[in-house]
Order: C-alpha cells, then structure tokens, then sequence
C-alpha cells in the first residue's frame, strides 16, 4: 500500500536526519586531530555541507509533513563510535592518525550514500520530484566526498605515512610482474 511506502520513506528520513546529525558532531571532533591540510579542508567542507544537507532533510519531513521524532541512527552510531576509538588509539598526530581518520570517514559516507540510494528509490517510487532532488544533492555530495578522501590519502597522506614525500612507491626492479603497486 501506497501510505505503508510513505511511511517507510518518513522512517528512513528520521533516521537520515539522526545520522547526519552524528556525522556532523563527529566530523567537528575529528576536525582538530587531522595533520594534512587538505584533509582538514576536506572535513571543514564537508563539515559545511552537512549542515545544509541537514537543512535538506528538515525540508524533507516538511513535505512528507512528519515530524523529526526521536529515532537514532543505529549503524551511524557504531560508524561514529568505532572511529572515535580507532582515532583514540593513536597516540601521536600524523599521516597515520589522518589514515585512521580517513578509513573511519570513508566507512561513514558508503553508509550515508546507501540510505540516500534506497530513500532516494523510495521517493521515486511515490512520484516525489522534489525529494528525489533534494536527496540527489546531499547523495552527490557524499559521493563527492569518498572520493576526495581517496585522492587526498592517494597524493598526499600515504606517501607521507610511507615516508617517501610524495612519491608512490615502485614495485622493486628484482620483482618483474610488470604491472604497478595499485593504491586501494
Ligand atoms: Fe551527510
Ligand atoms: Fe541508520
Ligand atoms: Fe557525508
């Protein structure tokens, strides 16, 4: 039944609306423990876009004309909490800390970029134009933003954690498989 989807659609934006909010406390924390400047400028943006895309979620719950509620993102909370350790963990600031901070980002986008691929399928479904838009901005940005933290770590962390300044390293010339070390 059409109301049943509807609902399910308005469930899934309260717990979107949670996990960005979550996303968002956890990223201002993170912010101060990242070393590389791009990193940091990464987490500020993202940091700003999140604050919109929180605005996008309470448009949203006004257009399904359902109220935020109580519901807490589960899995967000996991994501948060299991970065928050990971970062706790290391004692010193550096590349390694910013890989650490980069594995727990990236583990948070791939979650946010599932719920918005299914709420947005959602929305489609129930003719809902303007929250297929809506939603397709915040999904772009978090898609955007995976695939800035594998650049940054690509050109500028990783070389730096590996201790090379800057360049990836060559497979040794005694191993002749003829293909590149490939970054993950
Ligand atoms: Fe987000
Ligand atoms: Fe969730
Ligand atoms: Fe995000």
């Amino acid at each position: 039944m059409e109301s049943e989807v509807r609902e399910l659609l308005a469930d899934q934006i309260r717990d979107a609306y949670s996990a960005e909010k979550q996303a968002l406390r956890c990223m201002q924390k993170v912010l101060k423990k990242a070393s590389s400047p791009v990193l940091r400028d990464g987490i500020q943006l993202h940091i700003e876009q999140t604050q919109t895309q929180i605005e996008r979620v309470e448009q949203v719950l006004e257009k399904l004309e359902v109220r935020p509620g109580r519901k807490v993102c589960e899995a967000m909370r996991g994501l948060v909490e299991e970065a928050q350790h990971e970062i706790d963990d290391q004692e010193a600031k550096g590349p390694i800390l910013d890989l650490v901070i980069v594995a727990g980002m990236q583990r948070i986008e791939h979650y946010e970029i599932a719920a918005y691929g299914t709420d947005i399928a959602l929305a489609k479904a129930l003719g809902e134009q303007e929250i297929v838009q809506l939603l397709s901005e915040t999904l772009e940005e978090e898609k955007m933003t995976d695939l800035k933290l594998t650049e940054v770590t690509e050109q500028s962390i990783m070389p730096e954690a590996l201790g090379s300044e800057g360049e990836v390293a060559e497979p040794s010339a005694s191993k002749k498989t003829g293909s590149r070390a490939k970054a993950a």
